[in-house]
């Protein structure tokens, strides 16, 4: 595993920075987003630091996208929203933030509960 002591997320997954945990083993951790876009809008993350999409080895990609179902499926029965973005932001001009690879699920809702 790599860790990048300046990085964020290695902090959440290291337990340094407190997160509110959604799914964890021995290769992902999935938490809340800080600032969430709706209800249950939640990032996962390999354990591993990874910068982005055009930095990861195919291994570390393939286990964190093979999470997404059981992660979206634990927000589904957590949340019950009516549909799902599942999204990875590559790279400063595509609204990349942190640098340490992502995926972004974020639950939707019916217009009529207050979420965009
Ligand atoms: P990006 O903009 O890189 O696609 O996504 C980074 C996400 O990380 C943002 O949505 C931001 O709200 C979230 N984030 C940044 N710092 C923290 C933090 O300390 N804790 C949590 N839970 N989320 C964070
Ligand atoms: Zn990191």
């Amino acid at each position: 595993m790599t860790h990048d002591p300046n990085c964020i997320f290695c902090k959440i997954i290291d337990g340094e920075i407190p997160s509110a945990k959604v799914y964890e083993d021995d290769d992902v951790f999935a938490f809340l987003d800080i600032s969430q876009v709706t209800k249950g809008h939640t990032l996962i993350v390999p354990k591993t630091h990874v910068k982005n999409i055009y930095e990861t080895k195919e291994e570390v990609a393939s286990t964190l996208f093979a999470r997404v179902p059981k992660v979206a499926r634990a927000i589904e029965k957590a949340f019950n929203p009516v549909g799902m973005n599942v999204l990875s932001n590559t790279g400063e001009f595509a609204g990349q933030s942190v640098f340490h690879l992502h995926i972004h699920l974020i639950p939707r809702y019916d217009e009529s509960d207050g979420y965009d």
